[in-house]
């Protein structure tokens, strides 16, 4: 019990050393950056991951859409029957009126022949309509059954855009605030960290520091010797790995756990 009050201690002591330290600074400032690449990353990948959503709700109702086309189609082409059905019969009616007008033979032969051409064609027109009509029904039914579902992937698909573009705003206001942060710890860096940091930086995608842990370096696995891991350890000199050059540091938690 005494034994582990003393390690705690004794790690809390080489954290505020570390933390008074220029290499302190730089440790906050690569938490800082890490951060700032995160929620940078996060703000940037909002438009492929809202097309990615949109792409996938289109494909999930896309059968539904399918559905409803046939249903447009079939209504439209049931409209059109039924208006050519309509002038038939008008048609039809108007050839009637030719026979008991009719004054000779001639007349009377064509209006018969008419009457009876338009009646077969009225026959027919019907039979596709009622076909039509089944057709619409049962198409009308299928819609009904898949909007409801429909609507409910919308609304959860609206959810979570508006989730995501609420996280993306607090996301840029962090971000803002972050890069204030940074320059104000870039301010208290003197020249030569300050280009060592920035350098390391740009050449090792965002990670300029890396953690020392039992005799190696975390980044390039790379040894360390035990002198010069123990001054890592005191934190109180800027030490850079031989083989990645990366800004060594020790992890205080890592010792505590
Ligand atoms: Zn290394």
């Amino acid at each position: 019990m005494i034994r582990v009050t003393l390690v705690i201690r004794h790690t809390a002591f080489i954290k505020e050393a570390a933390l008074n330290s220029e290499l302190g600074h730089l440790i906050s400032l690569q938490d800082v950056d890490v951060e700032i690449k995160r929620l940078r990353e996060e703000v940037e990948s909002l438009p492929s991951r809202r097309d990615e959503l949109e792409r996938q709700f289109a494909e999930s109702v896309r059968e539904y859409l399918a559905i409803k086309q046939e249903l447009d189609d079939a209504q439209a082409e049931k409209r059109r029957l039924e208006s050519e059905l309509e002038n038939e019969q008008q048609k039809h009616q108007k050839f009637k009126n030719d026979l008991m007008k009719a004054t000779n033979e001639r007349e009377y032969t064509t209006a018969v022949r008419e009457i009876d051409v338009t009646r077969k064609t009225i026959s027919t027109l019907e039979t596709e309509v009622l076909k039509l009509m089944e057709r619409v029904e049962k198409l009308d039914v299928q819609v009904a059954e898949r909007t409801p579902e429909m609507e409910t992937r919308r609304i959860e698909v609206d959810r979570q855009l508006k989730e995501w573009l609420a996280s993306a705003d607090s996301n840029q206001q962090n971000l803002d605030s972050l890069r204030v942060e940074r320059a104000a710890k870039m301010q208290a860096l003197g020249p030569d960290a300050r280009a060592t940091y920035e350098r390391l930086s740009r050449m090792r995608s965002g990670f300029a520091l890396a953690e020392a842990r039992d005799y190696s370096c975390m980044a390039c696995r790379m040894k360390i010797r035990p002198q010069v891991f123990n001054d890592i350890r005191k934190g109180e000199t800027i030490i850079t790995c031989e083989s990645c050059g990366r800004i060594l540091y020790f992890k205080v938690e890592a010792a505590t756990t």
